[in-house]
Formats: C-alpha cells, sequence, structure tokens
C-alpha cells in the first residue's frame, strides 16, 4: 500500500534552563508548564499514539523542544534506545528531531545515526546575520550552513525552520532566507510569522516602541512569495503559520503580531486570488464556472469565502466545482 499521508508522534523535550536567549522565547514556559517525559515513560506514550493511527500513514516519532541535540549525549542515548526498537520493530517509519545549527557535531551525528535517525529539523530562522544578531540567537548563518552540510554528508534528511518579521528582517531579507534554506539543501521547511509573546525580550522591545511586528497583511504577503520559493524547489512545507495552542487563541500569551489560526489558508487565498485575477483580467464574465482540485477547492473559494465575495462585488456570478483530474494549482475556467 502507497503510504503518502504524514503522522509524527510528538515528544517534547525542552532543553531546560538553555543558555540561548532568543527574543522571541519564553523560556520560563517552556522549563515551567509543560510535563518532560522520562526515558522511562517514553515507549507508553507511542503505543498509546500507535493505539489510534491508522496503518496507511507514514509515521515518525518527532522529537519536539527546538534544541534535542542540547541536551547531554548520555541523556539523548537514553530517549533514542528506548524509541529506536519502535523503528527496528517496523512500528513507525522514522525518527525526527529538531534543534538548534550549533548543536550539530560529527559526534552527536554519529550518534543519532546509530538510534536510526532519520530526519534533523534545524532553526534556522533566518539567514541574515544582523537579523539572527537582533533576535539573539546565538548563532551565525554560517552555522547553519556548515550543520545543513554535515547532516546531509551523514544521509539524514534536513529540515530547515524560518521565521519572518523579526527585528531588522524585511521582505528581501526574508525571501533570501527562503532560497538559502533551498540551496542549503532542506528536502522539508516550516515557515513561521514572529509574534509577540508574553515573558519575551520581544515583548519588552515591543513595549518600548522599538518593535513593530508585522501586520497580518503584510505576513500574508511575505509568506505566499517564500511559499512560492519553496515549491518552486521540491521543499516540502510541512507548517505555515503557528499551531493555535489554546494558550494563543484564548490571548493569554498573546500580545501583538500576526497571529491568525487560519493562517496558511489566509496566504493559499492570496494564491488563489492573484492567479484568478490574472485569469478574468479584463473579461468581466457575468457568469462564470471554475473548476480546481478537490484539495484546493477550499483555498479557490477563499478564507470566508473571500474570492467568490470579490468576484461578486465585480458583478460575477461563480460556481466552485471540484476535479481531481487537475493538478495542484491548475484550474479550468468556463464562462456561461
Ligand atoms: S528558542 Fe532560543 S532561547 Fe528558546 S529554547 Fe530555543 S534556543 Fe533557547
Amino acid at each position: 500500500m502507497k503510504r503518502s499521508k504524514h503522522s509524527n508522534i510528538p515528544i517534547f523535550i525542552p532543553e531546560l534552563a538553555c543558555p540561548h536567549q532568543c527574543v522571541f522565547c519564553d523560556q520560563e514556559k517552556i522549563s515551567g508548564s509543560f510535563h518532560i517525559p522520562s526515558p522511562d515513560e517514553v515507549p507508553a506514550v507511542i503505543e498509546q499514539y500507535l493505539d489510534t493511527m491508522s496503518n496507511d500513514r507514514l509515521i515518525d516519532i518527532a522529537f519536539f523542544g527546538g534544541n534535542f541535540t542540547g541536551i547531554s549525549i548520555e541523556r539523548m542515548e537514553e530517549y533514542l534506545s528506548k524509541v529506536c526498537k519502535f523503528v527496528e520493530d517496523g512500528k513507525v517509519d522514522g525518527i525526527r528531531l529538531s534543534t538548534r545549527p550549533d548543536y550539530i557535531d560529527v559526534e552527536r551525528l554519529q550518534l543519532l545515526k546509530r538510534y536510526s535517525v532519520t530526519t534533523i529539523e534545524l532553526g534556522a530562522q533566518s539567514t541574515n546575520d544582523k537579523v539572527l544578531q537582533k533576535a539573539g540567537r546565538g548563532h551565525d548563518a554560517k552555522a547553519t550552513r556548515n550543520a545543513s552540510e554535515l547532516i546531509l554528508d551523514y544521509g539524514f534528511r534536513l529540515g530547515l525552520q524560518m521565521m519572518i518579521g523579526l527585528p531588522g528582517d524585511s521582505f528581501e531579507t526574508s525571501l533570501q532566507t527562503a532560497y538559502d534554506i533551498v540551496d542549503f539543501g532542506a528536502s522539508n521547511t516550516r515557515i513561521y510569522p514572529a509574534i509577540v509573546v508574553k515573558g519575551t525580550t520581544l515583548e519588552k522591545l515591543y513595549n518600548k516602541g522599538k518593535y513593530k511586528p508585522l501586520e497580518l497583511d503584510e505576513a500574508v504577503q511575505w509568506t505566499k512569495s517564500i511559499l512560492e520559493v519553496f515549491e518552486n524547489n521540491d521543499v516540502d512545507i510541512l507548517r505555515v503559520g503557528l499551531h493555535p495552542s489554546e494558550e494563543l487563541i484564548k490571548g493569554k500569551s498573546f500580545v501583538a503580531g500576526p497571529f491568525h489560526p487560519s493562517f496558511k489558508e489566509l496566504v493559499m487565498t492570496e494564491k488563489w486570488k492573484e492567479m484568478l485575477k490574472k485569469e478574468l483580467n479584463n473579461k468581466n464574465p457575468k457568469r462564470l464556472s471554475i473548476k480546481v482540485n478537490p484539495a484546493q477547492l477550499n483555498y479557490a473559494i477563499g478564507y470566508k469565502s473571500y474570492n467568490r465575495k470579490w468576484m461578486l462585488d465585480q458583478g460575477m456570478l461563480v460556481k466552485f466545482l471540484s476535479d481531481p483530474n487537475l493538478k495542484k494549482y491548475e484550474f479550468d475556467v468556463s464562462y456561461n
């Protein structure tokens, strides 16, 4: 059976007492409010997830939390020895983890290889040194390039995550980051707009008027262009926009910035608006129907029917239909 859909079994292991000071990060929350499973607890967590997952999916065990390779070699080994048997037994397809570029070296990679890790995701955030410095990342773009090279040399799949709208960022530097991520050899990526969260340095800068987050519209437009860079270069986009956690949705930790629970939908709505505007340029039909691939139907209609509505405002009565024979961004318009 061909399995194209993918699921992660997330295991959250933050690096306690992280020595870095990224301006967007609330370390206290990270280290204080999560139960961190011990290595002995992890197999039961995985079994629980497996019980609820259908076997037509590709399944990875994913160590999230930012800096997995920042924990001690001994501790890493304790965790990995508990999970690699799930790969050996064929119960899951791989192990992925996220970490910082400056926590990658030969010793760590050899250990990860021994324990069947398949994918390493690095928080690149930006490839502009000024942006990295202002973000307090504590590493430069060269560190990301070098770590990426080493990860690929050791035969892992490489993921590079980026943030847009950090202090000092611009549309041009964020687009360059996307091109660099392609150039560094990433096979997957995640795009996060920077937002101001309570308890962070960014909040202090924001309150003093020294940092202005992107407007939502701006973040959507930047992301639309970045998305195209990745799509044109076959980099899988695993996530667009922050995960709408309860904290963010209820506004408990959110201060300001381009957070939206349907951020990806907004970006795809814009993408389709642009394509449809180009097609309809100067035609102004009274009635039309547009066929698109079923997976794109909601995006073509738009978030809260945004695209249907702007067409109606222009006097166009539009019917959207799905056609599985059409590819992702193909569409077929009939004027009737
Ligand atoms: S985002 Fe930065 S400060 Fe926060 S845990 Fe990761 S490396 Fe440490």
